[in-house]
């Protein structure tokens, strides 16, 4: 991996934790993390917990000058306005979050989050001061096919082309093949590798080496202290989207210090 991408691990609580836990696991979490032998200036840590728990959050990070990060899993498109159970980027962002996770396959399957949406999803964030963490991956169907490589750098694509260079160069992107979510099927480190090279690749073409090299380009699906040492070890996997694994403090101080 090129030196200047410093890796992320993103923990995604998806609904899971009121804000008592919450609270909790990051004091836990910041507690296992905190000797000298893990730096967060290598390796950056963030949280994704419910809409309902970031205050505590930030309260908790805040008051303890905490390093750790944290962020929404998803946001509406619209600023403000008449919508009805919707939160905006600017009420994120004045919460201190860092990211926003986006196009999750689990709001693309149980939420209308088209391309389109995720764009304004994608712009919306960018607009608030905040990166997003744009989620991608083919199902297991379209890899039975032998189209995943093409499928993942589509779902990119379809997003990058309405972004300028800026824009893109803010850009996470989370390759998370649909079968390997909470599955236990993690892909193996090569198609790991595939994928982020051919996503990285496509991001050459559209806006040249410059915002390629630094965008970071996240694994997901299955992720465990078993596996990270190898998935890491891969020159384009700039670190992990984790969901069952994040769920267990000490799991994920593992992960984060073999990273
Ligand atoms: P998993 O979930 O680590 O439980 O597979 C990953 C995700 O959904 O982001």
């Amino acid at each position: 991996m090129a030196s200047k991408r410093i890796p992320l691990v993103a923990g995604n609580w998806k609904m899971n934790f009121d804000h008592l836990e919450a609270t909790y696991f990051v004091q836990k979490l910041a507690w296992l993390l905190r000797d000298a032998h893990f730096d967060f200036r290598s390796v950056e840590v963030a949280l994704f917990p419910s809409f309902t728990s970031l205050r505590s959050v930030q309260v908790l990070v805040e008051a303890d000058k905490l390093r750790i990060r944290y962020g929404a899993q998803s946001v509406s498109v619209t600023n403000q306005g008449a919508f009805t159970g919707d939160i905006s980027a600017d009420m994120i962002a004045h919460l201190g979050c860092s990211y926003v996770i986006i196009g999750h396959s689990e709001r693309r399957k149980y939420h209308p989050e088209d391309d389109a949406n995720i764009v304004d999803q994608v712009r919306a964030v960018l607009a608030a001061g905040m990166q997003p963490i744009l989620c991608v991956g083919e199902s297991f169907e379209e890899r039975r096919q032998g189209i995943e490589l093409d499928f993942a750098v589509g779902q990119v694509h379809d997003v990058t082309r309405d972004l300028n260079e800026d824009e893109a160069a803010k850009l996470i992107i989370a390759y998370e093949p649909v079968w390997a979510i909470g599955t236990g099927m993690v892909a193996t480190p090569e198609s790991a590798q595939d994928a982020a090279q051919a996503i990285r690749a496509d991001m050459r073409s559209t806006f040249g080496a410059d915002v390629a090299d630094t965008v970071r380009i996240l694994y997901g699906g299955s992720v465990s202290s078993k596996n990270a040492v190898e998935l890491i070890g891969e020159p384009d996997v700039d670190g992990f989207l984790i969901g069952g694994a994040a769920l267990d403090a000490d799991e994920l101080a593992r992960i984060c210090r073999l990273t």
